[in-house]
C-alpha cells in the first residue's frame, strides 16, 4: 500500500491564511506530487460541536464554507477524498475503544487542549467531549491508516497522543493492526504557527484576528494597513526591528524572491529589505503596501476559483456526499480489522463457534 494522508479542519469559520501556510498549501502540493495513494481531508464537524454544542447552525453553515475554501485553494476532489466527520459513525466507535487506552492525567497534560480550555473559559466546567477530542482525533487518523498528517504546530500533541494509542493498541491486540502516523510540519518555522494580525498568539478563527482566504481585496488591504509592526519605529529614519514585527513575519511566510522583481525591484530579496528596515530609512507604509501586493498575488487565484464554486453549490454537496461514502467504507474496513484483533467479532468468527461446540459437545 502507498502512503496515505489524513488531515482536516474544524468548521467553526472560514479558513484563514494561517490554515493556508500551516497546512492547506502543503496539502495541495502533496496532492499534486502524485506520491500518495490516498488523501483524506476531513471537515471535523463533530469536533467543532465539542465546544459549540449550542451553536449547531454555525457548524452547519461553515461546512460548505470550508469545502469552498478547500476547492478554491486547489484541493481536487478527483484525487483527494473530502468528507464530513459525522457522516462516518465508525469513528465514534473507534473513539470509544481508544478511550480505554488513555488515562485522564495523560489528557490533562496536552498543552494545546490546556491553552484552548483557558481561551474558552472552560476551566470551571469542561465539556467531556472537548476534553477527550484528542482521542477522537486518533480515531480520525487511524481509521484511514494514515502515515502522514500535514498540520500546524498546535497539532503536535494530538499526533503524539495518536502515536501512543497506536503503540498501545498494537501491543495489546496485535502488531500492525494500526498504522503509526507522523506529523508533517511546514518547513518554514513561521508557517507552523502564524500569528494573528494583532501580532498575538496564533491566527485562529476563535480569536477574531484573521485574514480569511475569502476576504475581499479591500478587506485584506484594510487588515494589512492596520497591522502591528515595531512600536519603537516612530520615524522613517529610526532603526526598526523585524523580530516580532507581524508584517515581516507574514513576509517570511508568503514572500518569494520573484515578488521583489514584480512589486519592489529596489530590493533583490527579503534579507535586503530586512536589512534596510533595521538600518533605518524604510517606512511601515511601504512594507505594508508590499505585503498587500504579495498577499494579493497569492489570494487572487483562490478568490477567482471560489467564485466558480460559489456558483456550483449542489456540486459541492455532491463532492462531500461521495467523499463521505468512500471514507465510511474505508473506516468500516479498519474497524472490522480492529474488532477482529480485539476479539469482539463474535458473528464473523466461525472458529469461535466451532470452539464453543467443541467445548460443550466434544466432551
Ligand atoms: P479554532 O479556533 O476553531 O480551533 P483554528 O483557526 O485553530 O480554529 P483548526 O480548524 O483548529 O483552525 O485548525 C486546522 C489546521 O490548521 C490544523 O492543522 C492547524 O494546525 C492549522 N492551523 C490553524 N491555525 C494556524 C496558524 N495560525 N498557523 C499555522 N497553522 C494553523
Ligand atoms: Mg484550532
Amino acid at each position: 500500500m502507498g502512503k496515505v494522508i489524513l488531515t482536516g479542519d474544524r468548521p467553526t469559520g472560514r479558513l484563514h491564511v494561517g490554515h493556508y501556510v500551516g497546512s492547506l498549501r502543503r496539502r495541495v502540493e502533496l496532492q499534486n506530487s502524485g506520491n500518495y495513494s490516498d488523501i483524506y481531508i476531513m471537515i471535523a464537524d463533530a469536533q467543532a460541536l465539542t465546544d459549540n454544542a449550542e451553536h449547531p447552525e454555525k457548524v452547519r453553515q461553515n461546512i460548505v464554507e470550508v469545502a469552498l475554501d478547500y476547492l478554491s485553494a486547489g484541493m481536487d476532489p478527483e484525487i483527494s477524498t473530502i468528507f464530513i466527520q459525522s457522516m462516518v459513525p465508525e469513528l465514534f466507535e473507534m473513539t470509544a475503544y481508544y478511550m480505554n487506552l488513555v488515562t485522564v492525567s495523560r489528557l490533562q497534560r496536552n498543552p494545546t487542549v490546556k491553552s484552548e480550555i483557558h481561551m474558552r473559559n472552560f476551566e470551571a466546567s469542561i465539556p467531556v467531549g472537548f476534553f477527550t477530542y484528542p482521542i477522537s482525533q486518533a480515531a480520525d487518523i487511524t481509521a484511514f491508516q494514515a502515515n502522514v498528517v500535514p498540520a500546524g504546530e498546535d497539532q503536535m500533541p494530538m499526533v503524539e497522543q495518536t502515536r501512543e494509542i497506536v503503540h498501545k493498541f498494537n501491543t495489546v491486540y496485535g502488531e500492525d493492526v494500526l498504522t503509526m502516523p507522523e506529523i508533517l510540519l511546514p518547513d518554514n518555522d513561521v508557517c507552523r504557527r502564524l500569528p494573528g494580525i494583532d501580532g498575538k498568539a496564533k491566527m485562529s478563527k476563535s480569536l477574531n484576528n484573521c485574514i480569511y482566504l475569502a476576504d475581499s481585496k479591500e478587506d485584506v488591504k484594510k487588515k494589512v494597513m492596520s497591522m502591528f509592526t515595531d512600536p519603537n519605529h516612530l520615524k522613517i529614519t529610526d532603526p526598526g526591528q523585524v523580530e516580532g514585527n507581524t508584517v515581516f513575519t507574514y513576509l517570511d511566510a508568503f514572500c518569494k524572491d520573484e515578488y521583489f522583481a514584480q512589486f519592489l525591484p529596489d530590493y533583490k530579496n527579503l534579507d535586503e529589505l530586512k536589512e534596510h528596515y533595521q538600518r533605518g530609512g524604510l517606512g511601515d507604509v511601504k512594507i505594508k503596501k508590499f505585503l498587500n501586493k504579495v498577499l494579493e498575488a497569492e489570494l487572487e487565484p483562490i478568490r477567482e476559483r471560489r467564485k466558480y464554486w460559489e456558483q456550483n453549490i449542489p456540486k459541492v454537496y455532491e463532492i462531500l456526499k461521495a467523499g463521505s461514502e468512500k471514507a465510511e467504507s474505508v473506516a468500516a474496513a479498519t474497524l472490522a480489522k480492529m474488532k477482529e484483533a480485539m476479539k469482539i467479532n463474535y458473528f464473523e468468527d466461525s472458529a469461535l463457534i466451532a470452539e464453543q461446540i467443541e467445548k460443550y459437545q466434544g466432551k
